[in-house]
């Protein structure tokens, strides 16, 4: 079967993650979480004291994105995790202060850069479902599949809340998380470089209605349309 590249890109927590990841699993491609990558350099930047008042000093970060390596490992159940230089962050990348921050990050001109090349060369041989902002338009603009993935932010910020509480997080509220999601698509649809928007050939996925099996089922007939000629 011929393999081909999938680019899964829309607004923040519509689950595109959970249906990247499921799908890379039924089709055997290997799944890379690009908001990961963004999410560890925040960590370094907010580890490093490179953000003050909501501004990046991005002439030190520029100085020191080479001492940055961002990659994945795999851990004993089979679930993926970010390392930052070598240190696994997964929990950290997860929380508030990192969710709050990484949008600015993520809108540096050098940042995206960086992260571009690496996700490029992660997906040379094909085989790969990537999930993002600018899958479809900037990494992989020769795509074969592009879904872009939304949902009214009310039900994205309860999905969000819900699996926070999953996790044990008690200390964040509903209004806080509806916040951060608004925001967040406030910044990444409006930066310079890269802004999140559907590539023309993308297919859209409105799953606001629909159940984690129905969304399955329609991607993985998306799948096959293009694979099984
Ligand atoms: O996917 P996730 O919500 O974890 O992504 C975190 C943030 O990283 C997004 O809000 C966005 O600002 C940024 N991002 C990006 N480009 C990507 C993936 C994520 O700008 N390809």
């Amino acid at each position: 079967m011929k393999k081909i590249t999938i680019a899964v890109d829309g607004f923040s927590s519509c689950g595109k993650s959970t249906m990247s990841k499921e799908l890379a699993k039924r089709v055997g491609y290997v799944y890379v979480d690009t908001g990961a990558m963004y999410r560890g350099v925040t960590l370094y930047c907010l580890r490093n004291g490179l953000i003050s008042d909501d501004k990046v000093d991005e002439q030190r970060l520029g100085e020191q994105i080479d001492e940055i390596s961002i990659t994945f490992g795999i851990d004993e159940n089979g679930a993926q995790y970010l390392m930052l230089n070598g240190e696994n962050v997964e929990k950290e990348i997860r929380g508030m202060e990192v969710s709050g921050k990484v949008s600015i990050v993520a809108a540096v001109p050098l940042v995206r850069e960086a992260m571009v090349e690496l996700q490029r060369k992660m997906g040379d041989d094909k085989g790969i479902v990537m999930d993002g902002r600018d899958i479809g338009t900037t990494v992989f603009p020769d795509a074969e599949l592009k879904i872009f993935v939304t949902a009214s932010p009310q039900i994205r910020a309860q999905r969000r809340l819900d699996e926070m509480r999953s996790k044990g997080n008690f200390d964040v509220t509903f209004e806080d998380i509806l916040f951060n999601v608004e925001e967040r698509d406030r910044i990444d649809q409006t930066r310079a470089v890269s802004p999140l928007r559907k590539a023309d050939d993308a297919l859209v996925l409105d799953n606001s209605e629909m159940t984690i099996d129905e969304q399955n089922e329609w991607l993985m007939a998306e799948f096959k349309k293009r694979t099984e000629l």
